[in-house]
């Protein structure tokens, strides 16, 4: 079943006169685990942000997404808010409070759940992500790898269909990596989310996608499923 998609959408940033994206057409399926990759400055994360709606307004786009057969903007905001979930590359940047109960709680607190509903879904959180022990800590103690999966685990809450990360493990040692990306797997597996991820680390990727998306200059180059470029090189 079709979930995401993108028909002849381009898009130019004012500031610099850059057409980041040309006439870019996909279609995600449900289910689908999506590796973005490009050179720097192909458009990865300009996709990702006009898919997640989070990029300078007053830019030129063309062509529309759409999410489950309808135009992004036909959505409410707040639906849209809640299907979409995104992971920067920098945590810090998105974490919003000193302890991490308070964060997996706040992103809740706006949606209308009872503090019993909010308690039992941060602690069925918590125990998929085997990371009880760091309830009670405070934000700035955790490591970058901790900081990460509090993060995910803060967008997973609010229980999106799609995920978007752009170079989530950018910052974390291997292992911590790798610990990340298995989790993504497991998100993947066990609960069908959707997910669309620009990243480096390929070799362990390209273990776990279903497909992988080449940019090239604003231009799909590619879009075929790992085993066949790994038997191309
Ligand atoms: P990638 O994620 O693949 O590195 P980006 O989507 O960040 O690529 O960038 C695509 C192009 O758009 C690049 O040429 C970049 O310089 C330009 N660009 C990105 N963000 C902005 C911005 N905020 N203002 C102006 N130009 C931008
Ligand atoms: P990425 O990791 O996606 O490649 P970049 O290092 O290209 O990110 O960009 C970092 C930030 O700078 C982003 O917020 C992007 O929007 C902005 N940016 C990138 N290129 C330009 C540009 N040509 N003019 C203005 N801002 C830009």
């Amino acid at each position: 079943m079709e979930i995401l998609s993108a028909h002849d959408v381009s898009f130019t940033y004012p500031e610099s006169s850059t057409t980041a994206l040309k006439k870019i057409n996909v279609n995600i399926q449900k289910g689908d685990f999506v590796v973005l990759i490009g050179a720097s400055g192909s458009g990865k994360s300009t996709l990702l942000r006009l898919i997640k709606q989070d990029i300078a307004p007053h830019g030129k786009k063309h062509g529309s997404f759409c999410f489950q057969g309808k135009q992004l903007e036909e959505h409410a905001p707040l639906t849209m808010a809640k299907e979409i979930g995104m992971v920067f590359q920098d945590p810090e940047n998105q974490i919003a409070m000193d302890n991490v109960m308070e964060e997996l709680l706040f992103g809740l607190e706006n949606l209308g759940y009872s503090t019993v509903e909010m308690r039992k879904k941060v602690a069925e959180m918590v125990h998929f992500f085997g990371i009880n022990h760091l309830l009670n800590q405070k934000v700035s103690e955790l490591s970058g790898g901790q900081k990460q999966l509090i993060n995910l685990a803060s967008v997973l809450l609010l229980e999106p269909t799609v995920l978007l990360l752009d170079e989530p493990t950018a910052q974390l040692d291997p292992i911590a990596a790798k610990e990340f990306l298995y989790t993504l797997q497991r998100l993947n597996d066990e609960f069908g989310i959707t997910i669309v991820i620009v990243e480096h680390r390929l070799e362990d990727l390209f273990a776990i996608a279903n497909r992988v998306i080449m940019l090239e200059k604003g231009r799909i180059l590619y879009d075929t499923a790992p085993r066949k470029i790994i038997y191309e090189l």
